[in-house]
């Protein structure tokens, strides 16, 4: 006969918050508690007998006071934590007098709790071992106060896992593990800030895959850089004198009109971060003038389209209609780049014939004429616009329209305007001397022909 038996959570806890200090984990409690029974029965034998061995380090600690706990089992056969008996009432726990406490003071007392873990004093540990062997930083201190300005009549400090000074930069390193305090992260932050320090976060580990909340508060306040900490990265520090982290990073990517992020692994120094006290950034890859690059681009490209239909739809009317939109697409134009300096009309020549023939030549066909096919198009430009034949000729290669006028030149009239440009442009005759008037434009409406614009 064969017998199985699950622990199962009493209904209500009495403690909700339980810390491992082997991990620096906080314990989840439904999953912890709903096991094979024998499992259970063993971590709460483990639980008692560390205590009992010794009662400075114990195993499953309450989250708040930080006294170790011991797990009840009640009558009907269920678990929960309570307060090791030798520590209930010693701690001041706000469990047992509920209500005394504000929310910030219990986050202060869970984040003091956390720092015990023998995670954080590993990761401690490597920190400071990786600045001893950087030969840019003075001496690591651990856990020195840091006193700041005063603010009013208040003195302020704080005492950071550790801290350096390099090359005239105060740099505090905390270590975060798991659970999430954002006031402290806030509170830490504004006072780095107001003393002229840097603040570096240090993780044990990282999954862009899943993040904790815990994470996400640091990372999307620190342009998307993530620094991790471990005994690899230690011996590297100790290989090449220079303190070495593994940095997690996000690419911004434009997925349409959307932007998504990339996740990088790569292995840095800490000479290699640039060091922002004013925003209190610290960060090995700029996501942030990455993304907004990218957000140009989609501004311009947007722009471009904009233009590019005005052009297809009015480029050939004179109506009134056409002259209201022109008069809105200028505007805009002006807001997004005050440089290209668009007529007041975009009937005005040579501003009509210079973007209509390179327009024309970009997408194959007449845009801004009314005329049948793109060959009607080079007796214009060859016939009214010879400073732009250059420009003209780049967009027709760029886009590979030079098959297509073949085609329509029964006559080889183009054929031989062709070789007639080339040796003019050669002899470098007056007529045919390039105009760089509408250079900006034409690198603005052909973005393929830029390199041959500004060569
Ligand atoms: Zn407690």
């Amino acid at each position: 006969m064969f017998t199985y038996e699950y622990a199962e959570p009493t209904d209500q806890m009495l403690l909700n918050d339980i810390l491992d200090l082997d991990t620096g984990m906080p314990v989840d409690l439904r999953t912890f508690l709903t096991r094979d029974l024998a499992l259970v029965m063993q971590d709460r034998n483990e639980m008692a007998g560390r205590y009992t061995r010794d009662a400075q380090q114990p195993w499953l600690v309450c989250q708040l006071c930080g006294g170790a706990v011991m797990l009840v089992r009640t009558k009907d056969r269920r678990f929960h934590f309570r307060h090791h008996t030798a520590e209930e009432g010693t701690r001041g726990c706000p469990i047992s007098t509920r209500g005394s406490f504000s929310a910030d003071q219990i986050n202060s007392m869970k984040y003091n709790a956390a720092k015990e873990s023998s995670a954080h004093l590993r990761l401690k540990g490597i920190i400071r071992d990786s600045l001893v062997a950087d030969h840019t930083c003075d001496e690591p201190q651990v856990e020195k106060v840091w006193r700041g300005m005063p603010v009013g009549e208040r003195a302020t400090w704080r005492k950071p896992d550790v801290q350096v000074e390099r090359e005239g930069q105060r740099v505090a390193f905390e270590v975060q593990l798991s659970t999430t305090f954002l006031t402290e992260i806030v509170g830490r932050r504004e006072f780095y800030r107001a003393n002229g320090g840097a603040i570096i976060w240090v993780f044990q580990g990282f999954n862009p895959a899943e993040t904790r909340t815990a994470h996400e508060d640091i990372f999307y306040l620190n342009n998307l850089n993530v620094f991790v900490v471990n005994e690899e990265t230690l011996r590297r520090s100790q290989e090449a004198n220079r303190m070495a982290f593994d940095c997690w990073y996000a690419i911004p990517h434009l997925k349409g009109r959307l932007i998504a992020n990339e996740w990088i692994m790569e292995q840095v120094f800490l000479d290699q971060l640039t060091i922002d006290p004013v925003e209190q950034l610290v960060f090995y890859h700029d996501y942030r003038s990455r993304r907004t690059e990218l957000l140009a681009t989609l501004n311009s490209d947007s722009m471009r389209q904009a233009f590019h239909d005005f052009w297809t739809e009015y480029g050939a009317s004179e109506e009134v209609e056409a002259k209201a939109v022109w008069t809105s697409l200028r505007d805009r134009m002006r807001v997004f780049n005050s440089e290209l300096r668009l007529p007041k009309s975009h009937w005005e020549g040579p501003f009509h014939g210079a973007v209509s023939i390179i327009l024309s030549a970009r997408y194959g066909r007449p845009i801004g004429y009314r005329l049948p096919r793109l060959l009607d198009v080079t007796n214009v430009a060859f016939n009214s616009y010879k400073p732009y034949l250059m420009p003209f000729g780049w967009t027709l290669n760029a886009f590979e329209q030079n098959g297509l006028l073949l085609e329509q030149d029964k006559k080889g009239t183009w054929a031989k305007r062709r070789r007639e440009i080339r040796d003019a442009i050669k002899n470098d005759e007056n007529a045919f001397r390039r105009n760089r008037e509408f250079d900006r434009l034409f690198a603005f409406l052909v973005p393929e022909i830029i390199s041959n614009l500004v060569s």
